[in-house]
């Protein structure tokens, strides 16, 4: 509704029916497809500049869509007030641990913290292994719960589903979600993710290096939700980590650069690139200004760079 609508309603109508309309419109707005960046760091290491570890949510009329558990996913969950809830699904982009150290323990959290509900998760090949591995981690726990405290058995609310070539991933009546396979070497099994929603399409790189398949996959999305290596920053990143002999090579070939990001967002024509998962995401020297300097050489459009718990 534009501001001059607004006026005519209020106008128009009388007034029980102008705070009906506008309750309906704020239920409208509440569902409506939201993004949440819960963690905005790149690589495992933990954060020391207010970034946490990798993680992006997407809720769609209020069921979450999680990709990536980076460490600390659980605690942003609470932080950005959605809770733990309307967690329902969960989709792994690869299994570098920035992206699925806090998987089990969600699930457990989900589990303990919020009414007990299924999760469906979804990743490439591991993730069963890995589910089943919590499992038998946590199961003096979680045996001893059920027979102390009763309830249901996380184990029964958990349904895998691994997935090792790009295609549908899922799909429901509120969104169809379809993976593409990227650039991450030495991990061949390392997936971006579109969700098409009823009012937005959003794309989620997950961790590439530039890869001109996934402007393809992207294209006409409203939002695409990109990694970024910021070049001028690396080496002071590599000095400063210990023990960080193949380091440079691994960001190289494995991560896009700024200015790549720019030309995969001008190739896929989205409207809004948002940065994330940002390498060095430790180091907040670095002003948005930096961030985006290189990327508007190519990409017109909008471009937000992410921070933690920032609503998109
Ligand atoms: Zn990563
Ligand atoms: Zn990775």
């Amino acid at each position: 509704m534009n501001p001059g609508r607004r006026h005519f309603l209020v106008g128009a109508v009388s007034a029980a029916a102008f705070v009906a309309l506008t309750r309906n419109g704020l239920a409208q707005d509440k569902k409506r497809t939201r993004i949440i960046l819960l963690g905005t760091k790149g690589g495992p290491t933990l954060g020391t500049s207010g970034r946490s570890n990798y993680s992006t949510l997407i809720l769609i009329n209020d069921v979450g869509y999680l990709i990536d558990c980076g460490y600390g996913v659980s605690r942003q969950l609470m932080s950005a007030g959605v809770g733990l809830d309307p967690l329902r699904y969960v989709f792994i982009t690869h299994h570098h641990s920035d992206h699925n150290l806090e998987y089990g323990p969600l699930l457990y959290n989900a589990w303990v913290t919020g009414r007990a509900h299924q999760v469906d998760s979804f990743g490439p090949p591991g993730l069963q292994k890995m589910t089943e591995a919590f499992f038998e981690y946590e199961k003096f726990d979680i045996e001893t719960r059920l027979g102390d405290e009763g309830g249901t058995d996380l184990r029964k609310l958990i349904s895998v589903h691994e997935f090792d070539k790009a295609g549908l991933v899922m799909q429901n009546a509120d969104v169809k979600v379809t993976s593409c396979r990227v650039r991450h070497p030495p991990i061949a099994q390392s997936y971006a993710y579109r969700f098409d929603a009823k009012d937005r399409s959003i794309v989620i790189s997950g961790d590439t290096a530039y890869a001109p398949e996934l402007a393809d996959f992207a294209k006409g999305a409203d939002v695409l939700i990109h990694e970024a290596m910021y070049l001028p920053a690396l080496e002071k990143l590599i000095r400063e980590t210990p023990d960080a002999t193949g380091l440079r090579k691994h960001l190289l070939a494995s991560h896009t650069s700024t200015e790549d990001v720019g030309k995969i967002a001008a190739q896929a024509g989205v409207k809004t690139l948002v940065l994330t998962h940002l390498v060095p995401g430790n180091d907040s020297s670095i002003t948005d200004t930096q961030w985006t300097e290189d990327v508007r050489k190519h990409f017109k459009g909008e471009i937000i760079v992410g921070k933690d718990l920032m609503e998109i």
